[in-house]
């Protein structure tokens, strides 16, 4: 594969081979290849394992997930329609090239993998600290879903909290997003292409509504 450029303010951040750690994720000791982007643990697109401290921080102090430093005027979200339907995001936003390097580093945000890691990531002691996003059980194991980036004024974002004063992520109500960007298809759908091909090869070549 070809290396793929780091953006500046990540430059002194640690590596797994050639892929930046992100800042939120768990830093790499005895399980290298758990740390960061390259590994969408649990299914979550930019969570390898995370630190749960700094996703907090990330999100109250609007700090970049993928560097740490803090967001400038505008950012951006990465956003299933699974996390618009619970009206937020589980991940802290990201500057706009931080997120443009995620997009291509991230195997699930690139296209590199089409399914979730089929099981939750072994070992961590900061494992059990970390509460689920809303759908991750569901997510084991499943074609991946759609991803949008949306940019979107950094003075829009608010945490958002559960009844019970539990920080659960990035509120997406109240955001008017400046852009949104399909970052990737749901590979759910690519199947049902797939089926939908072998559905029309049985009415030889010709589609049902043509027949
Ligand atoms: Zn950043």
């Amino acid at each position: 594969m070809n290396r793929i450029p780091i953006p500046l303010r990540c430059i002194n951040q640690p590596r797994v081979g050639d892929r930046v750690v992100l800042w939120i994720a768990l830093q790499p000791q005895r399980e290298a290849t758990f740390a960061g982007c390259p590994v969408p643990a649990q299914g979550r697109v930019l969570f390898g394992n995370v630190d749960r401290g700094r996703r907090d921080r990330a999100i109250r102090e609007l700090l970049c997930q993928v560097c740490g430093q803090r967001l400038g005027g505008r950012a951006v979200l990465i956003v299933r329609p699974a996390d618009v339907q619970h009206g937020y995001t589980a991940e802290p936003a990201l500057h706009p090239e931080c997120a443009a390097y995620a997009v291509r580093a991230c195997p699930v945000l690139s296209g590199e993998k089409s399914h979730y890691r089929a099981h939750t990531a072994p070992v961590d002691r900061l494992e059990d600290e970390w509460a689920p996003a809303h759908d991750e059980s569901a997510r084991q194991g499943a074609p991946v879903e759609e991803y949008s980036s949306w940019l979107v004024e950094t003075g829009q974002l608010r945490p958002a909290v559960s009844e019970d004063g539990e920080l659960q992520g990035v509120k997406l109500g109240g955001i008017k997003p400046l852009r949104v960007r399909l970052v990737r298809h749901s590979t759910a759908f690519v199947e049902a292409a797939a089926l939908l091909k072998t559905v029309f090869a049985l009415f030889d070549g010709d589609g049902p509504e043509s027949a």
